[in-house]
């Protein structure tokens, strides 16, 4: 008995050092086998307290008996074991043979995952986080037509793509607005905190735009705005006295609260402008596939001289066209040169969205 223990303690613990399954056969098997000798054990006892009257030399020869029929199961029991374990041993093999597939597998999708991972809310966030969860949610009962500059998706038809964006339609203080017959006051002075920062560029589908890092703020009547991301419409979406620009950059900040502000800088054709021409040589060569740019960006290039500016109160220029966005529109414009705007117009030939209705909002200037 002793011999049986110890022969089935050495093979299991061999075969679970072995195998790396669950070793659940194994342990099944042999805590079967251990069974059946005790229950051997107990009846031999009672044979023998049955039989104890009889004969010595009897008693020894079914003890002797009893031994061998011992010996020929731990035998047998030994050879069944060792037949497991062969199986056991070939079958960890040929995991270790099909391991390095799995492990190749595995390790190579996160290397290209995280790509698409920020990608996508990046590209979220260049259309408003409102606007796609309202999408999402309503995706069946709305069309399936996104927003756009001409067609079927045109600005008049922006208010009616998904009811988040009803505001298109229906908001009273909407943008863009020709600025005139503003009041002549003294404006605070509009500061500017830039500073080199990392930048990444993305074609979000609607436009170029350069989401910046963090610590870029402005200041408007000592309230902070920090600066988000800027962008480019082509022809300018707001207009002076009637009149367009070839293009414009909005600059876009968000206070603590929430609250958005936008810059305005007006573009005119000219000389080359160092800053855009750094923007154009990271433009991706995919839509919505975001590049981080190595070099950092300094925006107080992007800047005109001066600083004067008209101020009103409108909405995004794009849907969900949301209200409550504090516009600053610089004086003074800025120039590119016919090559730099050559480029977007290739990408983005028109993207402005039609002059809104100033109905009666007080739109103020500085001296
Ligand atoms: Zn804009």
């Amino acid at each position: 008995m002793r011999r049986l223990s110890a022969v089935l303690v050495s093979l299991l613990i061999c075969g679970s050092a072995i195998a790396n399954d669950p070793p659940a056969k194994p342990i099944k098997q042999a805590s079967a086998k251990e069974d059946a000798p005790d229950k051997e054990d107990s009846k031999s006892s009672s044979k023998e307290t049955k039989s104890s009257k009889s004969s010595k030399d009897k008693e020894a020869k079914s003890a002797e008996a009893a031994r061998a029929k011992e010996s020929m199961a731990a035998d047998e029991l030994a050879v069944k074991i060792a037949e497991r374990l062969s199986v056991l041993r070939k079958e960890k093999d040929d995991a270790a043979k099909m391991a390095p597939r799995p492990v190749v597998r595995s390790y190579a999708p996160p290397v290209r995952r995280p790509d698409h991972a920020e990608v996508k809310p990046k590209a979220a966030a260049a259309d408003g986080h409102a606007a796609n969860a309202a999408a999402l949610a309503g995706a069946s009962a709305h069309s399936a037509i996104h927003w756009s500059y001409e067609g079927e998706g045109g600005p008049l038809s922006w208010g009616k793509l998904n009811p988040s964006y009803a505001a298109c339609d229906n908001g009273q203080r909407q943008s863009p607005i020709d600025i005139r017959d503003g009041i002549h006051v003294d404006l605070d002075p509009l500061s500017f905190d830039y500073k080199p920062s990392r930048f990444s560029v993305i074609d979000n589908g609607h436009t170029i735009q350069v989401n910046m890092g963090a610590g870029n703020y402005i200041n408007v009547s000592g309230k902070n705005y920090e600066l988000l991301q800027f962008h480019f419409h082509k022809p300018s979406e707001e207009r002076v006295n009637g009149k367009s620009f070839e293009m414009v950059v909005h600059l876009v900040h968000k206070g603590g609260d929430g609250k958005l502000a936008v810059v305005a800088v007006l573009i005119e054709r000219g000389k080359a402008q160092a800053l855009v021409q750094s923007v154009w040589n990271n433009l991706p060569l995919e839509k919505n596939e975001s590049v981080q740019a190595l070099s950092t960006m300094d925006l107080n290039q992007l800047l005109p001289t001066k600083r004067e500016y008209y101020t009103y109160m409108g909405s995004l220029t794009t849907p969900p066209c949301s209200e409550g966005v504090l516009w600053l529109v610089m004086k003074e414009n800025i120039e590119i040169s016919p090559e730099q705007l050559a480029i977007f117009n290739r990408l983005y030939p028109m993207n402005a969205r039609p002059i809104q209705k100033t109905a009666g909002r007080l739109i103020k200037e500085s001296n």
